[in-house]
């Protein structure tokens, strides 16, 4: 039984299923992959069922109790299942007793506060990584998002700045994909909810394009959702969802490239993006899914 359906537990689930053994996911959410829009989650809950795996939502555990040869998991709505194993993934919390005990200010969910330069007020004491915030490019102040490309960026700031040198953490997007059995999901920036709660006149659009040239054999369909603000054209943020081979990473860092420079939805057109046949369209589903934003934006 994995509890948690966020990424950690959805690349499990692919894992251990893919050693054979026979996976119950659980989560208190009512979708799998709540960091990405409902839709894209039913669609993820889809992919883990056709591969075997019992998903159960909206539903929160309340004990794991350890019977004469299993464990037991039971939880909200009559949920029971024994098993072999529990694996927790709900989520991270950053361990900084070390440090409060030291004397450093913690901030957003606990973690370590930080200058851009990954100072603390201690005199030469930096901090980097899940233990620490992080600046968020677009929402211009600190967040939590401990991811393991934030870490890296911040652990070189730290270093550079800890050796005498002057840089600055630039900031994170929230970037992330996930490959879970055939399907891709991605994310950058803000989603329309988030975007709504930060003031933005948001809107979102979804467009579904194939990844390559239909007329080239192999070709699937992309899901792009693109969130920008209405007034003033602004990206604010995209998920897209597709097939493994479908170059979702890539094109989830097309979005995050425009993002990290401010660049309006429309802009997006205007990159010279690659096109063959086999891997695009002359047209990118990434300038496809702006184009469309662009025009119904005009119409809403
Ligand atoms: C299963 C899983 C999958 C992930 N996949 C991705 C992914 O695909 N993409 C992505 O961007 N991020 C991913 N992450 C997140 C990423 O791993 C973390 O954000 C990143 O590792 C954080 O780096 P860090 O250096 O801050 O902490 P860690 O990598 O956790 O390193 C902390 C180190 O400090 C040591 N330590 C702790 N306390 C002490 C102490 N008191 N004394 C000495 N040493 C100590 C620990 O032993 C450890 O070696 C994933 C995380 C998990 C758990």
């Amino acid at each position: 039984v994995i509890i948690g359906a966020g990424y950690i537990g959805l690349e499990m689930a692919d894992a251990l299923t893919t050693r054979g053994i026979e996976v119950t996911l659980v989560s208190r959410t009512p979708t799998v992959l709540p960091s990405v829009d409902p839709e894209f989650g039913a669609t993820v809950a889809e992919e883990l069922r056709q591969h075997g795996v019992a998903v159960h939502t909206s539903t929160s555990v309340h004990a794991i109790s350890q019977g004469n040869e299993s464990l037991r998991v039971s939880g909200d709505n009559g949920f029971v299942q024994d098993c072999d194993l529990v694996l927790l993934a709900v989520g991270v919390d950053p361990n900084t007793h070390l440090g409060r005990d030291a004397g450093l200010k913690v901030g957003a969910r606990g973690a370590f506060v930080t200058n851009r330069q990954m100072e603390t007020e201690a005199p030469a004491v930096y901090v980097a990584g899940d233990c620490a915030e992080t600046w968020h490019r677009l929402l211009q102040r600190y967040a939590y998002l401990p991811l393991g490309t934030t870490s890296h960026k911040q652990g070189r700031v730290a270093g550079e700045n800890a050796l005498g040198r002057h840089c600055e953490f630039q900031g994170s997007l929230g970037t992330q994909a996930v490959k879970i059995f055939q399907l891709v999901i991605a994310r950058t920036g803000l989603r329309q909810d988030e975007a709504e709660r930060e003031g933005f006149d948001a809107y979102t659009r979804e467009t579904v394009t194939n990844d390559h040239k239909g007329y080239y054999p192999g070709a699937t369909p992309l899901k792009v959702r693109v969130t920008g603000d209405r007034r003033t054209g602004r990206l604010l943020g995209a998920q897209l969802l597709g097939a493994w081979r479908a170059e979702v990473s890539k094109r989830v860092d097309v979005f995050a490239t425009a993002l990290f420079n401010g660049m309006s939805v429309a802009q997006i057109s205007d990159i010279d993006l690659s096109y063959a046949p086999p891997l695009s369209s002359p047209w990118d589903p990434v300038q496809i899914a702006a184009q469309s934003w662009s025009m119904s934006r005009a119409t809403t």
